[in-house]
């Protein structure tokens, strides 16, 4: 049908056009889910020098960071995901990735499988499978929500004898934490606290999550916290009654040549941490709030005057005043939580001054030094330079929320 004469067709052919339109939209869609996949899978973000696939999603395709995330999770279910030890885990909903990639079901029908799916986690693999296909035979009449409510039946027609009945309620433990290192370094965890050490956390935590006073906090709670929980993590290692860690204080976290500090290296992996790279010693050493241990040719440690490197009070207020906050475009963070980035790096002789530095929240310092953006100083301001996969044109932005251009007018 030709789209650009609507007022020609019939109302029929024009529902119909419709329903097409719509199955073809489904089929790109898994087709969308199906990349995706494969660059979580890869590890392109990480290679691209993003700390995740949902960061590197929402510079490329401008996806909010809810909707990354949302089109991440849809596509480990259903595409095979490759684990950071190199083995292979199948999809846990083959049948609806196919079923969408015939474009027989939506993305919001996908979530209800997966909802009904995941409420139960006792069923054995070919129970499973009945589910799965009994829920897609559903989803050919019902909408996402109908759908969501069969889910709740479905329970009663794959296993009607139920889960079976706890062999002992397990006494938990007062205190326990279970912590999972994500392949990027990241991590997840989840534990239980006891009701004194509970309010001990609470009240350490209860200062730092505070808004910001300047009044463009647009941060969430959840955010507020974890960020509070990192500071608190590094007053912590601060503390000098922490234990030392096989011997070796905390805040020397990297030892590495002067040498190699001062070369642009990619992906030499430091002996200390198999996950440090150069640069990310580099990204440490650049505002010194981990200081690395620097060492001569002949592996002794070199003395490296701290002032020369970590900013001064006085250029910081500077930096607070000019930059406000993260200088990074679209960046909300306020200054309080930023690094001093050195443009041109100090061990490369860029200096310690105001026109060669810019406030970096801890993310895009290390997006800066891990990926192809590049800061360049325009008019003693920092604006940043899109890789090409950003913008072909490398045309540079900078950053509109802390600093507005005045108006013209
Ligand atoms: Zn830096
Ligand atoms: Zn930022």
């Amino acid at each position: 049908m030709d789209t650009t004469v609507l007022w020609q067709t019939s109302d029929a052919e024009l529902v119909d056009a419709h329903t097409a339109v719509v199955q073809r939209r489904r089929q790109i869609y898994a087709e969308e889910l199906r990349l995706v996949a494969e660059m979580e899978s890869r590890g392109v973000a990480t290679k691209l020098g993003y700390s995740n696939t949902a960061a590197l999603l929402m510079h490329t395709a401008r996806l909010s960071r809810t909707e990354a995330r949302h089109q991440l999770a849809q596509a480990a279910d259903l595409h095979a995901t490759t684990t950071p030890t190199g083995s292979v885990i199948d999809p846990a909903l083959p049948q609806t990735a196919e079923a969408l990639a015939r474009g027989e079901v939506d993305s919001e029908h996908v979530d209800a499988i997966r909802k009904t799916l995941a409420d139960l986690p006792h069923l054995d693999a070919e129970q499973r499978a009945t589910a799965e296909h009994v829920m897609l035979t559903r989803a050919a009449e019902d909408d996402p929500k109908a759908l969501l409510r069969f889910g709740a039946r479905v329970r009663d027609i794959v296993d009607p004898d139920g889960p079976p009945p706890p062999e002992e309620e397990p006494t938990r433990p007062e205190r326990m934490l279970r912590r999972h290192t994500r392949r990027d370094g990241s991590m997840e965890f989840k534990g239980h606290l006891d009701l004194e050490s509970a309010q001990l956390f609470e009240n350490l935590l209860k200062p730092f999550e505070k808004p910001h006073p300047e009044g463009n906090d647009t941060r969430g709670y959840a955010e507020r916290a974890g960020d509070a929980f990192a500071d608190v993590l590094r007053m912590a290692a601060n503390c000098p009654d922490v234990p030392a860690h096989n011997g070796v204080r905390t805040e020397v976290a990297v030892t590495i040549s002067f040498e190699q500090l001062q070369q642009s290296l990619d992906d030499v992996l430091l002996s200390s941490d198999p996950r440090m790279t150069a640069r990310e010693a580099r990204r440490l050493a650049c505002d010194a709030h981990i200081l690395p241990a620097v060492l001569d040719g002949d592996s002794k440690p070199l003395d490296v005057a701290v002032p020369a490197y970590a900013a001064p009070a006085h250029i910081r207020r500077g930096l607070y005043l000019r930059d406000k906050g993260c200088a990074f475009p679209g960046c909300e963070r306020p200054g309080s939580v930023c690094d001093a980035h050195h443009v041109a790096h100090w061990a490369q002789g860029g200096p310690t001054t105001m026109d060669n530095m810019a406030l970096l929240c801890p993310q895009h310092h290390r997006l800066v030094h891990n990926s192809d953006w590049a800061v360049k100083m325009i008019d003693e301001r920092p604006w940043f330079i899109p890789p090409t996969y950003v913008d072909a044109s490398r045309t540079p932005r900078r950053n509109h929320i802390h600093t507005p251009i005045p108006s013209a007018a």
